[in-house]
């Protein structure tokens, strides 16, 4: 797996999926990576079980700023976890929307 450090994301290939950089590194189970976009009031319980288990996680607010001037209906996270987690998490993520 490769990382790009601008975009905090994790891929397969040789180009970064988001802002196409190819200057990727290989990705140390320590690096944060994005793995999506939460709700606030579920990013909020999953920190807490996170927490629980031990597993660091950044939620970046989503929405503010330029966004906010749309009104979301409901502000949402960007969800980062280290990438020795990030299956793990991804995996609650997708159990979630199932
Ligand atoms: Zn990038």
């Amino acid at each position: 797996m490769n990382f790009c450090e601008s975009c905090n994301i994790a891929c397969g290939g040789e180009r970064c999926p988001k802002c196409g950089r190819k200057k990727l590194r290989a990705v140390n189970g320590d690096d944060f990576c994005l793995v999506g976009r939460v709700e606030r009031l579920f990013g909020d319980g999953l920190k807490e079980q996170l927490e629980h288990e031990n597993i660091d996680c950044v939620l970046a607010p989503y929405g503010t700023g330029v966004r906010s001037k749309f009104s979301l209906p409901l502000e949402s996270y960007l969800l980062y976890v280290r990438y020795k987690n990030f299956e793990y998490v991804r995996q609650i993520l997708k159990d979630r929307d199932a």
